[in-house]
């Protein structure tokens, strides 16, 4: 039998450390430990790379294709010795053993355990959103999305018919940050790349709708913001249906609780997030959206050497609220706990988690974007908000891979000019839709060409 490497009774006497999660926050961990003498890490993901979230929607709106966006983990720590990347699925965790199993059999065991396997899509118990609708999370979602869009305005340019039946009807839900930057993104793409595309299509034809149950865009943001965004979305030719819920997703519509129901093949969900599985599966106690509930020095009472951070934990804030689910935030809690390890590791106390807050920021769409920044929220629209945007983001992309140039570039391409190519993956489940027979249903709005 061979020696389990993954065992730190094994003679090793480096401190073992396992990761869950290669997003921002277990690669803020990693990057916090690699070339550390008295470390060894094993890094499980899913995937073998890391993918930028922030950027999921433009590649969604075919803006970005997939390897601009996804980042290889192996490659990340090419030169660090002590960092060995495993690509596997975890679905057993045990805090008490400081051990996890993963799909394949195999279990790892560490001196510590850092969790950090990020968020899902969380419907709600929505009636048919899990089946119907399309989550944006991950790369595979963004790309599923943007075959979908694709595959809509496709089967309409073919048939024209299919317009009646909702084919160029968009329904996005949630009016959050993520949920109003694709409404934007969604916006550009039918108003200034389609109709280029599709010479023959009536793209005028096409709906966008957010809806949301809260009453503004951007929640958690300023007034002033909430006006700038709906405003930028409005010039798009987006109806914002506010205030109202989403009852039910089918194939082929969306019912709202006003009793409204949109003929749609394209529901995209940006209506809110859970935490990943191993939440579920570690036993560790879940306080809002299942996320584990932890202290400021990012372990669960009572559970020593285990630390969870990012998007799967409530991180007490300072004003006892949790921090919100940022990259920023996830990226520094990471880096947290690599500066706690290795402190323990000196004999010295761990590092409680002090957030540097950068702001909060969104782009909607095209030269529009809205930041709000340092202690007092210095609210920055436009090309300077962007601007804002552009450095917060190429900071978080930092921490994630040693070059940014390329990516500053692409912003700025981006917000001045730059159109995506409208690649369709025929093999993908999300491009081929089943029209069935023509049923009546009310479509709201028309999308007006912007003033
Ligand atoms: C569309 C979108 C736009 C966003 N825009 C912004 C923004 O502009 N600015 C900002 O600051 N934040 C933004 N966020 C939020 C930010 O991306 C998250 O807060 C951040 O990614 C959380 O980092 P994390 O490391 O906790 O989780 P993630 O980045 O989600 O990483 C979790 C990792 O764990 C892996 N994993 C999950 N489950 C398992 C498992 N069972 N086994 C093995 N591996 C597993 C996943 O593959 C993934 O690589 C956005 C989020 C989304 C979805």
């Amino acid at each position: 039998m061979a020696l389990d490497t993954n065992d730190p009774t094994n003679g090793n006497p480096k401190t073992h450390v396992v990761i869950v999660g290669g997003g921002f926050a277990g690669l803020g961990c990693a990057r916090g430990l690699a070339g550390e003498d008295s470390v060894r890490v094993t890094l499980i993901d899913q995937h073998n790379y890391h993918q930028f979230q922030p950027l999921l929607y433009q590649v969604a709106t075919s803006q970005l294709s997939a390897s601009d966006i996804a980042f290889s983990l192996r490659q990340a720590f090419h030169d660090d010795d002590n960092v060995d990347v495993k690509l596997a699925e975890v679905t057993e965790v045990d805090p008490s053993t400081r051990s996890v199993r993963t799909t394949d059999g195999e279990t790892y065991r560490g001196d510590v355990l850092v969790l950090a396997p990020g968020a899902q899509a969380n419907f709600f118990h929505t009636p048919g959103a899990a089946e119907h609708a399309f989550p944006l999370y991950s790369l595979a979602d963004a790309e599923r999305l943007r075959t979908r869009i694709l595959a809509v305005f496709e089967d309409a340019d073919r048939d024209r018919a299919l317009i009646d039946q909702g084919a160029l009807n968009f329904v996005i839900v949630g009016a959050g940050a993520t949920g109003t930057e694709l409404a934007g993104a969604m916006g550009d793409m039918i108003n200034e790349t389609m109709p280029a595309e599709y010479h023959d299509l009536a793209v005028q034809r096409a709906t966008i709708h957010v809806v949301d149950l809260g009453h503004v865009v951007l929640n958690g943001f300023s007034d002033r913001a909430h006006e700038y965004a709906s405003k930028a979305l409005q010039e798009r030719g987006v109806k914002l249906d506010l205030g109202t819920g989403v009852k039910e997703v089918a194939a082929d519509h969306v019912l709202l609780s006003d009793g409204t129901t949109i003929k749609t093949r394209c529901v995209a969900w940006a209506g809110g997030l859970m935490a990943a599985s191993p939440a579920a599966a570690s036993g560790l106690p879940q306080g809002r959206g299942g996320r584990i509930d932890v202290g400021k020095d990012l372990t669960v009472d009572g559970v020593p050497g285990v630390y969870v951070v990012g998007d799967i934990a409530n991180i007490p804030g300072p004003d006892g609220d949790p921090f919100p689910q940022l990259g920023s935030v996830a990226l520094q809690s990471g880096q947290c706990v690599a500066d706690s390890i290795l402190a323990e590791i000196a004999g010295e106390p761990p590092k409680p988690f002090h957030y540097k807050d950068k702001g909060i920021m969104a782009m909607i769409g095209r030269g529009s974007a809205v930041a709000e920044v340092g202690k007092h929220r210095h609210e920055l629209h436009g090309s300077i908000a962007f601007a804002a945007w552009l450095g917060v983001h190429a900071a978080l992309m930092s921490g994630v891979r040693n070059r940014i140039e390329a990516f500053i570039d692409w912003g700025w391409d981006y917000f001045s000019t730059t159109r995506g190519p409208q690649v369709l993956d025929q093999r993908s489940g999300a491009a081929h839709i089943d029209w069935g027979e023509p049923e009546d249903a009310e479509v709201t709005a028309s999308l007006a060409p912007p003033p």
